[in-house]
């Protein structure tokens, strides 16, 4: 089955004086394990449609469904990562990625110690965000969002904020990740070559009113 099913999906802001008409008659299914990105100039409504599906607008007409279930809240089935990480910088790395449960609790500590070792941050367990550098603090948000183990990781230009250098490392571990746990990822970006790099099929916006222009296969380097 789909992982997420999106139909004739329409999104308006409406202010005091003026309504406008962000997303326009969306169609969209993503299968399951697909990692797909979305692509289109600044403005035309990739993080509105990326807050949507993570349940954290649900003021919109139309069907988004994720693994079957109508969207209308935030919800554990989805990991979100924002361009900013926004760490809690009181919190150490491992606490951080373990967010609200206890770590005093082996299976919990166990499922950390995992997502460090699957992001590369041995040694940084007990490190606050200001010692880390920008990679490495996308890193820890990576790890926090798969805690829960998400059926759909949301991703909203994770890796915009981050020098080209770390920015390739980045989208390597990304790929493991998936690899290791074929989790279904929807990623905005607007990079081109990080969309080629990184999807199975990118799905092309138009602006105003964002609207879905062209959806593009792509031969993922996978194993
Ligand atoms: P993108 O992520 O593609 O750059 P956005 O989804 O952030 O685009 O925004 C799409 C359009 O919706 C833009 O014109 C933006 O100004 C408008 N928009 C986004 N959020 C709001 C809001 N809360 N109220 C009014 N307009 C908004
Ligand atoms: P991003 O590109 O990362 O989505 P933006 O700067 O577009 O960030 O938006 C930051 C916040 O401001 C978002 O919560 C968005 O919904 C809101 N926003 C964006 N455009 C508008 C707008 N025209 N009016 C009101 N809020 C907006």
């Amino acid at each position: 089955s789909a992982a997420l099913e999106i139909r004739g999906l329409n999104k308006s802001f409406h202010n005091a004086d003026s309504t406008t008409h962000v997303l326009d008659r969306i169609e969209l299914t993503v299968r399951q394990n697909e990692i797909l990105s979305i692509i289109g100039p600044s403005g035309c409504g990739k993080s509105t449609l990326l807050k949507i599906v993570a349940g954290l607008d649900v003021d919109y007409t139309g069907s988004v469904q994720l693994e079957g279930k109508q969207v209308d809240r935030p919800s554990r089935e989805k990991g979100f990562i924002f361009q900013e990480h926004r760490l809690f910088p009181w919190l150490t790395v491992e606490r951080n990625i373990a967010a609200d449960l206890p770590l005093k609790k082996p299976e919990v500590q166990r499922k950390v110690d995992e997502l460090i070792r699957l992001v590369k941050l041995q040694g940084f367990e007990k490190s606050y965000p200001k010692q880390l550098s920008g990679g490495m603090s996308q890193r820890v948000a990576i790890a926090r969002a798969l805690m829960r183990s998400p059926q759909v990781l949301l991703l909203d230009e994770p890796f915009g904020a981050l020098d080209a250098f770390t920015r390739g490392h980045m989208q390597e571990a990304l790929l493991d990740i998936w690899r290791e746990n074929q989790t279904t990822m929807l990623f905005v970006t607007h990079d081109i070559d990080e969309a080629v790099f990184l999807s199975s099929r990118i799905v092309v916006l138009d602006a105003r009113p964002g609207r879905i222009k062209e959806v593009i296969p792509v031969d993922l380097p996978y194993p």
